[in-house]
């Protein structure tokens, strides 16, 4: 499909999407939007930056368009849960903006907010329900919603759910929906607890599988600057002052991290506002509307956090502190050079994160330029220095417990390894093939998984 049009989508929808400015599906949009009409299942592989939101809203607003019914109080026709209350609230946007020539009504239920306004907003009923987990279930606990007439659920970044511990509450949302309905789950990976988890949940998937990752990197200028530790908030500064920024995202490991770098940053004399998980929903939202409009240019914020921000925009992404997870580093720069644009991403890496970096290396199969600013280089310790760009580098075949730092790696690390190497650039070959084939070739690859409900 190269056409919104050649999808039989209601009118009103296009119209939306061409006022929108879209004018050809992206590759998920094109493998996804016939399979839902169609009232297939989906498992959708996809990251943030696909285009995945508008691949299961245009289907979903299209079937509420050509069936409508009554609303029937504290109740939805179309749940769509997501981890966080960021990545909610765009989703929620995003079917506002799809469907804003629809006669269709849709709430957003997160936490971290009082729960009064959203009971009220359920009691008439809605045709589409966007939530957070544990909002979800306190609402159903509390009889200001019941999820019997639920018709469509969508599960959005499943494999970041299990990250954050919500697997249980979504096994305990499935059971109380009708066996009867259509299910769509996109995940960005595909741990085997999440395979599990959409074997017991669907049925009879069609599997649609893109990859960002390979064109992402490819698109991004990449560069790394060796610094030392204690040097890295002047070396920040430097680099967000030396650059022609429209919009950056500095990324931390914690976030203390987060709120120390902005310190450092606002001291500078430069703008910064950091976002993270012990941030209000209200001071995350004005952040992130400010950060929209270019009022601050500096965003820092966590991994957790920043996974929901959908900003077009963002010309730099700085890796203040570099993630134990390579993956992660892919997803991280991907949030520059969205839809097509190119972006810049800015490493600093000091010497006890050189491990890390040989690691994204190898995943993305480029060494990175270096940069060095160190008070005393040491020239053998530099990654990438003397390779030249595009050339795998060589790897040591272990990588644990060998330049690391002496900490446990984070629970997400140790969940997403093994399946986020599956889905990132080690698989493209793969991937591609199967994007290419269409939807027969992706229903094959899913043929073992089972249908059994009732987890
Ligand atoms: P998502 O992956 O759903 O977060 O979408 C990433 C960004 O791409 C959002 O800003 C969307 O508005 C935008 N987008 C999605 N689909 C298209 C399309 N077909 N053409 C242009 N932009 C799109």
């Amino acid at each position: 499909m190269t056409n919104f049009h050649d999808f039989g989508l209601t009118d009103a929808i296009t119209r939306a999407l061409t006022e929108e400015k879209y004018l050809t599906p992206t590759p998920i949009q094109a493998q996804t939007i016939p399979t839902v009409m169609s009232g297939r299942d989906v498992i959708g592989i996809a990251q943030t930056g696909t285009g995945k939101t508008a691949a299961f809203a245009l289907p979903i607003l299209h079937h509420l368009a050509a069936n409508p019914r009554p609303r029937l109080r504290k109740s939805c026709r179309v749940l769509v849960i997501s981890p966080t209350r960021e990545l909610s609230g765009q989703i929620l946007d995003n079917f506002h903006i799809y469907g804003r020539h629809l006669r269709i009504s849709a709430a957003l239920t997160i936490g971290g907010v009082p729960m009064g306004k959203q009971v009220r907003s359920l009691a008439d009923g809605v045709d589409i329900l966007v939530a957070t987990p544990g909002r979800l279930l306190d609402l159903v606990k509390g009889n200001a919603l019941r999820l019997g007439e639920v018709e469509c659920l969508v599960l959005d970044e499943a494999d970041r759910m299990l990250d954050m511990g919500f697997i249980h509450d979504i096994r305990k949302i499935v059971t109380k929906l009708p066996a009867n309905r259509q299910t769509l789950m996109f995940s960005a990976t595909m741990p085997r607890a999440i395979a599990e988890l959409a074997a017991q949940m669907l049925r009879d998937p069609v599997k649609v599988a893109v990859t960002p990752t390979a064109t992402t990197v490819e698109r991004v200028d990449q560069r790394l600057i060796r610094v030392d530790r204690a040097a890295k908030p002047g070396v920040l500064v430097d680099v967000l002052r030396g650059e022609a920024i429209d919009r950056a995202l500095v990324f931390t490991r914690t976030k203390h991290g987060a709120d120390k770098v902005v310190r450092g940053l606002v001291r500078a004399g430069i703008a910064a506002e950091a976002i993270h998980g012990n941030k209000s929903q209200g001071q995350r939202e004005r952040v992130l509307a400010a950060f929209r409009k270019g009022e601050v240019r500096t965003l820092v914020a966590t991994d957790i956090a920043a996974r929901g921000i959908d900003v077009d925009g963002v010309s730099h992404v700085v890796n203040f502190d570099l993630p134990d997870v390579p993956e992660t580093y892919v997803h991280r720069i991907g949030r520059t050079a969205r839809a097509g644009a190119e972006g810049i991403a800015i490493s600093l890496c000091d010497g006890d994160e050189l491990a890390l970096v040989r690691d994204i290396e190898k995943l993305i199969r480029l060494s990175i330029p270096v940069t060095d600013r160190r008070a005393h280089p040491r020239r053998s310790e530099s990654p990438g220095v003397n390779r030249p760009r595009s050339q795998p580098p060589k790897h040591r075949q272990s990588r644990r417990g060998n330049g690391r730092r002496g900490r446990q790696p984070r629970h997400q690390a140790k969940e997403a390894r093994p399946a986020d190497t599956r889905g990132g650039i080690a698989s493209v070959g793969f991937l591609r093939r199967q994007a290419s084939d269409g939807a027969d070739q992706a229903r094959h690859v899913v043929g073992s998984i089972n249908h059994s409900e009732g987890s």
